[in-house]
């Protein structure tokens, strides 16, 4: 026998069998992964099928709520509804919270688990009364026919569903939100409505998240708005359209006019006046304040040299922005800017808010110093907002401390911002400060004022901020008699070069 004989013969019928068996094995292997594969290429088709359905019927494919454009329509036949005089429209606008982080720490899958139940708490607060849809991400919209006090309610509400814990495979996660509130005709309309109330959702993140808020016109410049009004403010000042008003401080016990505070005005040529309170920290923000600033300043001092040659007394007051107070060169530029037009640095006001006063910093402690040198006189503007201990303001070499208008509204029928402004004052007095009160708008006001020993007044009941002429026209009817506040006899005989009448 050859040796392929004896080969043959080694294969018995149990190898045969085992051969078969693994044989078998295999190919039943084989066959189960191929059919995995397929199942899972189809059960992916077959999901992407199903969310094109749902796009098509108007369904976010992952929560189920309304998608974006079908959201759109409904608030489309809200408005309409509201126009014919049925109640007016809330939109609220909500985001998660942090719900990013949430996403990377945990993965994808238990952010969209996440995502699915805050969708279901939505529905079912805003079951039958209300449209909510998923705008994107975490994004969510709900829409409801009720007034600013209603839609702040139902806000409150999906708040604290929102904010319950989530139990998600055996975690319990912790979310808060935020939301926006625009309310149809009053906060914009149509097309504004969802802007606005992503403008309010975005002022409650400033702030940390986790509340609600609705819009109000100072959101309303938005990115876009804000940057075609920068791009203005660039050429702003080149052609013109700055200008100073002037409102009077008044002493209250002799009605004489002892300052004008110069508040910067903005003539846009399409949007018309535009107030600093925009303005100025746009200008802040993109580095324009100082070179408006030193046009305040020069512009300031051509003005109090006019007045005091027309016969005027009174000290020129401006207000200064914290990044001008970092500016090394701001105290030897408002003294050569003094020293031009023949101004005693005394008779020159720099009006400093508290927040950025107290900031202990040594650039703004420096400038302190330079303009205590110099024998400016200094404010702290908007005083009681902040921080400020008696300890802290010793340190300061101001001269005056004016109240922030907030105490001052409050005061006639408050009996807390009485007793606040009680002790400004007398800590203001101890250290040897003027008190000035800032938007004085009634006699109730004023006499509250005057009884608790304030030594200066402004506001509208006296003057609003005017024009240089409309200050001066003023000026002169009550030289003749006819106003309230004099500008005789002068606190201030050594800037009167000229008599004022007989
Ligand atoms: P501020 O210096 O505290 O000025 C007082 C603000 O209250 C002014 O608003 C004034 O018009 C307003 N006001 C005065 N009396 C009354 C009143 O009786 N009732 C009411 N409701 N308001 C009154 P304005 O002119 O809109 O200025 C807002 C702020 O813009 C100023 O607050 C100041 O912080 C800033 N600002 C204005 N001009 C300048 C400037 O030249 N430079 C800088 N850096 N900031 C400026
Ligand atoms: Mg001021
Ligand atoms: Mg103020």
């Amino acid at each position: 026998m050859g040796p392929l004989a004896t080969a043959a013969t080694a294969f018995t019928p149990t190898d045969v069998l085992v051969w078969f068996l693994v044989t078998c094995v295999f190919a039943s292997l084989t066959a189960v992964a191929l059919y995995r594969r397929l199942s899972r290429r189809l059960n992916s088709r077959l999901d992407a099928a199903r969310s094109q359905l749902d796009e098509l019927r108007g369904r976010d494919s992952l929560t189920g709520l309304l998608a974006g454009p079908d959201f759109e329509a409904a608030l489309d036949d809200a408005v309409r509804a509201c126009d014919q005089g049925t109640a007016p429209v809330a939109l609220l606008y909500i985001d998660l919270d942090d719900f990013r982080t949430l996403n990377d720490g945990y993965g994808r899958r238990v952010g969209d688990a996440v995502l699915v139940e805050a969708a279901r708490r939505l529905a079912l607060s805003a079951r039958g009364r209300s449209v909510a849809s998923r705008l994107g991400g975490d994004e969510f919209a709900v829409l409801l026919a009720a007034d600013l006090a209603r839609a702040s309610d139902a806000a409150a509400a999906l708040l604290q569903a929102l904010q319950r814990p989530y139990e998600i495979e055996g975690l319990k996660l912790q979310l808060t939100a935020s939301v926006g509130i625009a309310v149809y005709p009053d906060h914009g309309s149509r097309p504004r409505l969802l802007r606005h109330a992503l403008l309010a959702m975005r002022a409650v993140k400033l702030g940390g998240g986790g509340a609600l808020a609705h819009y109000d016109p100072t959101m309303a410049v938005d990115v876009r708005e804000q940057a075609e009004m920068l791009q203005d403010l660039r050429l702003a000042l080149e052609r013109g359209e700055l200008q100073l008003y002037y409102q009077p401080k008044i002493d209250a016990l002799s009605l004489q006019v002892t300052a004008a505070e110069a508040l910067l005005r903005w003539q846009h040529p399409q949007r018309g006046m535009v107030s600093p309170a925009v303005f100025v920290p746009l200008a802040e923000r993109h580095g324009l304040i100082v070179p408006i600033g030193r046009w305040v300043i020069e512009e300031a001092c051509r003005q109090a040299a006019q007045w005091r040659d027309r016969g005027l007394r009174m000290r020129m007051a401006i207000n200064i922005s914290g990044h001008q107070l970092r500016q090394d060169d701001l105290v030897s530029q408002i003294l050569a800017t003094l020293q031009h037009h023949g101004i005693p640095p005394g008779r020159f006001t720099c009006e400093i808010t508290e927040t950025v006063a107290m900031e202990d910093t040594g650039h703004t402690r420096a400038a302190f110093a330079r303009l205590k040198q110099a024998g400016l006189h200094i404010s702290i503007d908007d005083f009681g907002t902040g921080q400020s201990s008696l300890a802290s303001l010793r340190r300061l070499p101001a001269a005056e401390l004016k109240i922030d208008r907030a105490f001052v509204t409050d005061l006639a029928d408050n009996a807390s911002a009485r007793s606040i402004v009680q002790a400004i004052m007398q800590m203001a007095h101890s250290l040897g400060l003027r008190v000035v009160a800032e938007g004085v708008e009634t006699e109730a006001q004023r006499d509250a004022l005057v009884a608790l020993g304030c030594d200066e007044l402004q506001g509208y009941l006296f003057a609003k901020p005017m024009t240089a002429t409309a200050l001066a026209l003023w000026a002169d009817r009550d030289s003749e008699g006819q106003g309230d506040a004099m500008f005789r006899p002068s606190l201030f005989d050594a800037t009167a070069p000229l008599a004022l009448g007989p």
